[in-house]
C-alpha cells in the first residue's frame, strides 16, 4: 500500500524530507493549505525555525486544523524545529510562541549551548538498526518525558551524553536532529512503518 506523507512547506529543509520519503517508497506531497493537509495519511514538519514556522502556520489558517487532526490520531515525524512544534511543552520559546502539541514531552529551544550548538555524532535508535549519524543544528533536547511517552535514543559521547534526542508516543516521532541531510533514509522508513501501521 502507498501511503501519502505530507511535508509542510512553509520553511525549512523541504526538499531532503521529500526526497528521504520518497526512498522509502512513500507519495511525498508538499502541504502548504488546509486542503492539501486534508489529503495526506500523514505529516513530516522540517526542521527550520520553529518561531517561524509557527508565524506561518498561522498566516496559512493551518494552525488550528493541524492542531485538530493531530489530536484525532494524524501521524506525524518532527525534526528539530518541527520536534519543538510538536512538543507540549517548550522552554526557551520568544514572547507568543506557541506549540502544537501532541507529544508529552518537555523541549529546550537552542538547548546544546555555544561550544555544541551545531555537532555530528553516532548514536542509537530503538527500531533502527546499528548506529545513525545524527546531524544536530541549533537543536532543541528533550528536557522531560511524561509518563505518554517513549525515550528512543539519546546522545551517547562527548558534553551533552545523556541527553534525549528522540522520543516517540503513539503514532508520533520527534528527533532532534536532521536525517534527511544524511542520505540514510532509516529514520523516514521508522516513521513511513509508524503510518503503515496506524492505518
Ligand atoms: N533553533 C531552531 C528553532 O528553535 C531549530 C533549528 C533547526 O531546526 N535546525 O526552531
Amino acid at each position: 500500500m502507498t501511503v501519502t506523507v505530507g511535508v509542510l512547506a512553509l520553511q525549512g529543509d523541504v526538499r531532503e524530507h521529500v526526497h528521504a520519503l520518497t526512498s522509502t517508497g512513500a507519495r511525498a506531497v508538499p502541504v502548504r493549505r488546509p486542503s492539501e493537509l486534508d489529503a495526506v495519511d500523514a505529516l513530516v514538519i522540517p526542521g527550520g525555525e520553529s518561531t517561524t514556522i509557527d508565524k506561518l502556520l498561522r498566516a496559512f489558517d493551518l494552525f488550528a486544523p493541524l492542531q485538530e487532526r493531530l489530536r484525532a490520531g494524524l501521524p506525524a515525524y518532527g525534526s528539530c524545529a518541527g520536534m519543538i512544534l510538536l512538543a507540549d511543552r517548550m522552554i526557551g520559546g520568544i514572547e507568543g510562541q506557541q506549540t502544537l502539541g501532541g507529544i508529552d514531552v518537555t523541549v529546550r529551544r537552542n538547548a546544546f549551548g555555544r561550544q555544541v550548538e551545531s555537532f555530528e555524532t553516532d548514536l542509537s535508535i530503538d527500531g533502527v538498526d546499528g548506529e545513525v549519524h545524527a546531524v544536530f543544528i541549533r537543536a532543541p533536547w528533550v528536557e522531560e518525558v511524561g509518563p505518554g511517552a517513549t525515550v528512543l535514543g539519546r546522545v551517547e559521547s562527548g558534553p551533552a551524553a545523556g541527553r534525549i534526542v528522540a522520543v516517540r508516543q503513539g503514532p508520533l516521532l520527534v528527533t532532534s536532529f536532521h536525517p534527511e541531510v544524511t542520505g540514510d533514509t532509516r529514520v523516514h522508513q521508522l516513521f513511513v512503518q509508524i503510518v503503515r501501521d496506524s492505518l
